[in-house]
């Protein structure tokens, strides 16, 4: 139902309403039921609007002024932030975050999912919302013949020096800060993206969140790196709980970060950390959820809904590493992983063996293919378990659920849109969703996970 704008560019709207936020930070303001979308502007707040862009359906502007302030408005506390853009939503309280996404959660449940009675709980969110992150990866490169390392500026690819980062660990930012003045005193030579020349790419840092280990991860252009030695020797100087300084090689003209050639400089090919009691190995690249505090908080949600007894043949579809695969094999007669990730299905077995688990299988390849075989070959599942990345579960993979009728469907998700339309999809073949809880994994940015119970109708 696309409408023709009723406004044009240039347009000023005097007494802009601002009513909802979208999925990526933009405060939403209708002229006729027409949208536009308005940076910097927050639910409830009321302003004067330039309109800048216009097409079918919707449109932009640019807040000139506001006249009324959201009670959940605050100065946003970093001060790169505008420039970033790595968080929309820093001028918000965290107290208005969580409402906004649980309100989000619940209007996508009933749009999309036609889900109307669903009891969608508060999210649960973050005693203490900054500092979470466990892993930084920042681009490495030169401006006014300095050498800078920090994040692209948003909408471009020119790259802004940073010395701290208050979504990351302190230990991210510390280490980071190391690497670059070892790197710049040798002269080790950024690398120059418009050219294809210099060196050093990328830093990437990870910090187990129970461990303290720390990996250092070098990505260079060239094949080799130089100074390796004194660049290691500087790094165990002054990192405590260096574990790992890995160099890994990207020499194609791409924007991906990592590319195939990965060494051991010094110290383990892998650091360790804990999820509740089962211990992970993490290497360069492994996938590995990015906060584990919530990650915990988000995993026993999943555990509760599964309401494992012990006797029971689990499946757990979209399984990266396996991390919760071991989870749930904690309580399980038998767990079945798969992901479509070669690698990661090698971590997810030796993480398998790392904990003393006997009941967990692992295969690579898709769900929906892989899914399907196991159900032929007369494996059926009790509980399953999705965790599909953005665009949700593959429908073949949804069928074969409505043939196999496991008891208990656990979706945990990391987009609320395509949960409700895969929950339409299940309520359709014969369960019924008992309830959703979201919970905050990433802190000043929109973005939501949410887990759902779904459970077969008798
Ligand atoms: N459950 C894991 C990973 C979730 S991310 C954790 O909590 O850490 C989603 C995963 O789905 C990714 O590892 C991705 O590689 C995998 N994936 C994407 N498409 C897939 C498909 N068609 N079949 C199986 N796995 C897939």
């Amino acid at each position: 139902m696309s409408k023709k704008a009723p406004v044009q560019k240039n347009d000023y709207i005097d007494e802009a309403v601002f009513e909802d936020l979208t999925h990526d930070g933009n405060g939403v303001t209708k002229v006729d039921g027409y949208p536009l979308f308005v940076p910097n502007a927050l639910p409830g707040e009321e302003g004067r609007v330039k309109v800048v862009k216009t097409s079918k359906g919707y449109g932009f502007g640019r807040l000139s002024e506001r006249t009324k302030d959201s009670p959940f408005r605050q100065e946003p506390p970093c001060p790169i932030y505008r420039e970033c853009g790595g968080c929309q939503i820093q001028h918000m309280t965290y107290e208005g975050q969580l409402e906004a996404k649980e309100k989000n959660v619940k209007a996508v449940m009933q749009r999309i999912g036609k889900l109307h009675d669903l009891h969608v709980h508060p999210v649960l969110g973050m005693e203490e919302p900054w500092r979470y992150r466990n892993k930084a990866q920042v681009p490495v490169g030169e401006k006014d013949g300095r050498f800078v390392a920090g994040f692209y500026q948003k909408r471009s690819h020119e790259i802004i020096d940073m010395d701290k980062c208050i979504i990351q660990y302190e230990k991210n930012d510390e280490v980071i800060q190391h690497v670059k003045e070892v790197c710049e005193k040798l002269e080790v030579r950024p690398y120059d993206e418009k050219n294809h020349k210099g060196t050093l790419r990328h830093i990437m840092t990870r910090t187990a969140y129970t461990t303290g280990e720390v990996m250092v991860v070098l990505v260079t252009r060239t094949p080799e790196l130089p100074h390796k030695k004194a660049i290691v020797d500087a790094l165990i100087e002054n990192i405590e709980g260096l574990k790992s300084v890995v160099h890994n090689v990207n020499s194609k003209r791409t924007n991906v970060i990592m590319g195939d050639t990965t060494r051991v400089l010094w110290g383990e090919e892998v650091i360790h950390d804990y999820i509740g009691d089962v211990k992970f190995a993490i290497s360069a690249r492994s996938f590995y959820q990015v906060n584990p505090e919530q990650t915990k908080v988000l995993y026993d949600k999943a555990l509760e809904y599964a309401d494992l007894q012990g006797e029971e043949t689990v499946i757990d579809a979209y399984c990266g590493i396996g991390t919760i695969s071991l989870f749930l094999a904690q309580k399980a007669k038998k767990v079945y992983g798969v992901e479509i990730v070669p690698q990661a299905i090698e971590d997810a077995k030796q993480n398998a063996e790392l904990n003393g688990m006997a009941n967990v299988e692992f295969k690579a390849g898709p769900a929906e293919v892989v899914i399907p075989d196991w159900y032929k070959e007369g494996i059926k599942a009790d509980v399953l378990v999705v965790d599909p990345p953005r665009k949700g579960c593959d429908e073949a993979l949804l069928n074969t659920i409505l043939a196999m009728k496991p008891k208990r469907v656990v979706y945990v998700s990391c987009n609320p849109a395509t949960l409700a339309r895969d929950l339409r999809i299940l309520e359709d073949g014969g369960y019924k969703t008992a309830e959703v809880q979201p919970v905050d994994m990433f802190p000043q940015t929109m973005h939501c996970e949410a887990v759902a119970k779904i459970e077969l109708v008798e």
